[in-house]
């Protein structure tokens, strides 16, 4: 039997551009078969609801006021829920998984880390760091900067990218790096979920903590992906507008051909 789980996802709590509440996923992804959802919550350099002028320890605990109401609400009808968040740097996103509340109070420091010290900590700590709608290319967008050695996988599958193509190439990126692939919703709204646009990852064991996701992603034990259908073929019309740049390729060997992934 399998066990599906939504992997990104924003609250109107913790994100300026969430628009639900913690509590008003719940009940419709039950409904949808999910087994449970992790909140993503947009972090502190990303677009966050929680202000910067608070200390670290108040900070911490509005930053977890969403995921905190999905998760009561979950234990009232019987839906897990899971802690991650996502960072930001040049547009570049990071889905981070495996953390929770009580480390987060005790490393003030995350809010500053640069994408090297955000995968060594989470690393050190015994988390995750997944690359999030890689190839998305949008208005606030203005290149696409890609970090191989500095992920455990890559997003192939974002319901919030516009482009089916944006997921070809993502898909593509991840093969080439030969680093497992997840899919989630980017969801920001409970209008999203009940349209059916929902994507997330099909897991062969029932989830008992995030640290289970974390071994299922560092295992490469995700057993399929749930998302639109083709969503992730290359139809050979996959363009990239937008500048690419590579950060810090040294550490995962992708050889000199790290380009040709981008050449139809
Ligand atoms: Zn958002
Ligand atoms: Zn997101």
């Amino acid at each position: 039997m399998n066990y599906l789980y939504e992997t990104h996802l924003h609250t109107s709590q913790t994100s300026v551009c969430g628009e639900s509440r913690g509590r008003d996923y719940i009940q419709a992804y039950k409904d949808q078969g999910y087994a449970g959802i992790i909140v993503t919550d947009h972090f502190y350099k990303g677009n966050c609801a929680v202000s910067r002028n608070l200390p670290w320890r108040e900070w911490v605990n509005q930053f977890c006021r969403g995921f905190e109401d999905a998760r009561n609400e979950g234990a009232r009808r019987g839906l897990d829920v899971f802690f991650g968040w996502e960072e930001t740097f040049d547009g570049d996103d990071y889905l981070i998984y495996g953390l929770d509340r009580e480390w987060l109070l005790e490393h003030p420091e995350s809010a500053r880390w640069s994408r090297k010290d955000q995968y060594r900590a989470v690393q050190q700590a015994g988390g995750c760091v997944v690359q999030a709608h890689p190839f998305r290319q949008h208005y606030y967008i203005h290149q696409i900067s890609l970090a191989p050695a500095l992920v455990d996988a890559v997003e192939a599958a974002n319901a919030g990218n516009h482009e089916q193509s944006y997921d070809a190439l993502a898909m593509r990126y991840a093969k080439k790096l030969k680093i497992p692939v997840t899919a989630g919703s980017d969801i920001h709204e409970v209008s999203q979920l009940e349209a059916g646009y929902i994507f997330g990852v099909y897991l062969d064991k029932k989830m008992a903590a995030i640290t289970d996701y974390v071994a299922a992603i560092k295992g490469n034990a995700i057993v399929g992906l749930k998302t639109s259908p083709g969503r992730c073929d290359s139809r050979g019309n996959e363009r990239v507008s937008l500048p690419v740049e590579i950060l810090n390729p040294e550490g995962r060997d992708t050889g000199e051909d790290l380009w040709d992934f981008l050449v139809i």
